[in-house]
């Protein structure tokens, strides 16, 4: 696995910001202009912005099933509605516009998803519908056979009562009100270290597809501190049955990072938390065979890569690049 780069601010994402304009409530600007090469050139130069023109960014402008997206719209008078793949979009205020934070369903296959936008201009006016095509690409995700005893694969039936309370805790988590962001940074790693499974594997136990990783294990001592990847609120401080000692924040706009196995807990439920504050120590507890830390992300109500959420740029700095080859930009 490449190094981690905690700390990194990602301003000079690789992640190529998709913009389409909307030309008229009948634009249907992206069904016609491709998606620009991963390759393409960072920092590509921008036409400046038409004033009061609605523009649509896509981040990442190119997604895995499984992968968090972000969806910026600007130009927009009043709150926005809209869909991605068909699931509506939460819009809050966010700089000068407005921004909803989703993901891709880990099933889905590969192919396209449309977005659509759908607001006024100006106060008052018949909305305009922004539209988008986002690449979904074939995610590769790895299976891995494990052989392993009988206890893993089936929770001994006096556990069943303690796990369903797992459950109703995570579900009562995982419910706050949805809130505008609490995190006034792009998110970094809980720790620095190798990473052992990544997000997506698939996992077959004794011959039998089970489950899929829905987090990043990175390695750890036993003891070594596992600090929070954003600001936020600890919403969840628990020993779960499967997940061990865990810590959930939640970090506003529908986003929670978790972490699970932990040998000790040092933060409390209720607590607002920084970016780099520690919230407990690596462990081993849980259903595990070694310590480490499992990092989940959830978006949107989805379990999505921690890897890509830290190449996200919420704080763009300059206009969003506007999609290279694009023929309609120049159109009235
Ligand atoms: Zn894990």
């Amino acid at each position: 696995m490449p190094p981690l780069s905690a700390g990194r601010k990602y301003s000079n994402s690789p992640y190529l910001l998709l913009a389409l304009l909307a030309l008229g409530a009948k634009a249907r600007a992206a069904e016609s202009s491709p998606l620009p090469a991963a390759s393409a050139p960072r920092g590509v130069e921008t036409p400046p912005l038409a004033e009061g023109r609605p523009l649509l960014t896509l981040q990442p402008a190119a997604a895995k099933p499984g992968d968090p997206v972000v969806v910026a719209v600007r130009g927009m008078a009043e709150l926005p509605s809209g869909t991605l793949g068909g699931r509506p979009l939460r819009f809050f205020p966010w700089g000068e516009g407005f921004m909803a934070i989703t993901g891709l369903p880990v099933e889905l296959g590969a192919g396209t998803a449309a977005v659509k936008v759908l607001g006024p201009a100006a106060p008052g006016a018949a909305p305009v519908e922004l539209t988008g095509t986002l690449s979904v690409l074939e995610p590769g995700y790895p299976e891995r056979e494990l052989k392993v005893s009988g206890k893993y694969v089936e929770p001994p039936p006096g556990v069943k009562a303690r796990m369903a309370a797992d459950r109703r805790a995570f579900a009562a988590a995982f419910a706050q009100p949805f809130a505008a962001p609490l995190f006034g940074q792009n998110f970094a790693w809980p720790r620095q270290d190798r990473i052992t499974a990544p997000y997506g594997d698939r996992r077959t136990f004794n011959g039998k597809l089970s489950s899929q990783h829905f987090g990043v294990d990175i390695d750890g001592d036993p003891g070594t501190p596992v600090t929070a990847a954003n600001d936020g609120t600890v919403v969840m401080t628990r020993d779960n049955y499967s997940a061990g000692k865990t810590v959930i924040v939640h970090h506003g706009a529908g986003l929670y990072t978790t972490y699970f196995h932990l040998s000790r807990i040092t933060v409390k439920k209720g607590t607002r938390v920084k970016q780099g504050q520690r919230l407990g120590l690596v462990g081993s507890t849980g259903r595990v065979t070694g310590p480490h830390l499992h990092w989940g992300v959830k978006a949107d109500d989805l379990w999505v890569d921690g890897e890509v959420l830290l190449r996200l740029d919420f704080f763009p700095s300059a206009a969003p690049g506007v999609a290279s080859g694009s023929t309609e930009l120049g159109a009235p």
